[in-house]
């Protein structure tokens, strides 16, 4: 009998497949190390250092009916989170993560062979769900500032069906100007904005710089994306959602997988939204945080942090790569991020946590400088 071939069977889309680099556990972290996951610090994901928010956590600790199936059309969370943001219930999608609405998009538009736009190095998602959909990933870099190509991203949409563009950028951190995403509203192609991390980009007197409201008309073919994985601490929970017009809402409720927002998770992000003035100090605290964080790596002359407005720094190692760094860094109980992107060889991306987690990272970069000096040095005598 001839063996099962597995390649065979697949989409040929999926059969060069690279999988998407998802961060690790800090148990499995920890046990690789030999470190107690409890003294480990962990700056690699992008994560709310100070957890769920007071509310969240007596929410999940109370009864809750996790026998029943939760509502496939997300109604309270779709209310409480337009009142929330102060937008119509009609324009509102939640999912199991900003994640699930990506996913979403994809499969309510992206054919085998459609064009999908990204401007890298950016979100891994976007290509990961490109590849899925055998669609044709068209990358217009970002210039050497990690600015955009304005004008070559206009002319790349016009052919395609989606253009992915965060802001705050990850993992370079900033923001999408007016006149990046302007041109893009008439190119034909969804534009989808991922504000992810918008939570922490502004200052108290501009609030944070979104495009929802833009979102919610049919005049524009906008999807805003957003998440309680950073702002409120949930991403174990995995809840996210997407603001777009209300045809496009209601597509995306008959398309999506029934049951998705599981009902923890709807009590938790019910309970953050109680709990937004408490997440919103944390978020200002975290975004002051990672101003200082900046300001004391920009002064040790070793790390040059790219301006951000989001919860973590893309910084460039001025001597040594990125992958010494991290595992200098590892070896101390600390974890950042590295990329497998030739544009990032030089670079981290060191997620913002407490004060006390900057202090850890900023000791223990000093003594890994010194290390990996020493053995540049000793190689060079060689
Ligand atoms: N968008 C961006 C830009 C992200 O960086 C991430 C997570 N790292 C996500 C979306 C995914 O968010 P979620 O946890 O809600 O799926």
């Amino acid at each position: 009998m001839t063996p099962f071939d597995i390649n065979h069977a697949l989409r040929p889309a999926l059969r060069s497949v690279r999988g998407y680099q998802a961060i690790d556990t800090p148990e499995e972290v920890a046990s690789r190390y030999g470190i107690a996951s409890d003294a480990i610090v962990k700056l690699d994901g992008n994560e709310n250092p100070y957890g769920p928010s007071p509310l969240a956590q007596k929410a999940l600790a109370g009864q809750y009916p996790v026998h029943r199936y939760p509502d496939p059309v997300q109604r309270r969370l779709r209310r409480a989170l337009a009142t929330y943001l102060d937008l119509p219930f009609e324009c509102i999608v939640a999912g199991a993560g900003a994640d699930e609405i990506i996913d979403l998009v994809f499969r309510i538009f992206v054919d085998s062979g459609d064009r999908v736009v990204i401007a890298s190095p950016s979100f891994g998602m976007y290509a990961f769900g490109a590849q899925l959909a055998g669609a044709e990933l068209i990358d217009i870099p970002r210039k050497n500032d990690w600015s955009l190509d304005v004008g070559a991203l206009a002319t790349a949409c016009k052919d395609a069906r989606v253009v992915f563009l965060p802001s705050p950028n990850n993992p370079t951190g900033g923001l999408l100007p007016p006149a990046a995403y302007e041109p893009l509203f008439t190119s034909g192609a969804i534009v989808g904005v991922d504000e992810a991390y918008i939570e922490f980009a502004g200052n108290h007197e501009t609030g944070a710089p979104t495009l929802a409201s833009k979102a919610i008309t049919d005049e524009v073919p906008l999807i805003v994306l957003r998440t309680f994985s950073k702002w409120a601490g949930l991403a174990g929970l995995r809840v996210g959602y997407g603001i777009m017009s209300p045809g496009l809402a209601s597509t995306f409720i008959h398309c999506k997988q029934p049951y998705g927002v599981n009902i923890a998770a709807e009590i938790a992000a019910l309970a953050s939204l109680e709990d937004a003035a408490i997440l919103n100090e944390r978020a200002c605290i975290i975004a002051g945080e990672r101003n200082r964080l900046a300001h004391e790596l920009r002064s040790g002359g070793w790390l040059e942090p790219t301006p951000s407005e989001a919860n973590f720094l893309l910084c460039r190692v001025t001597s040594g790569d990125g992958a010494a760094l991290h595992a200098a860094l590892a070896q101390r109980g600390i974890f950042v991020r590295i990329f497998d992107h030739e544009r990032l060889r030089d670079y981290v991306r060191i997620s913002i946590g407490t004060p006390q987690d900057s202090d850890r990272l900023l000791e223990a970069l000093t003594q890994a400088r010194s290390e990996i000096e020493a053995t540049s040095n000793e190689g060079g005598l060689s």
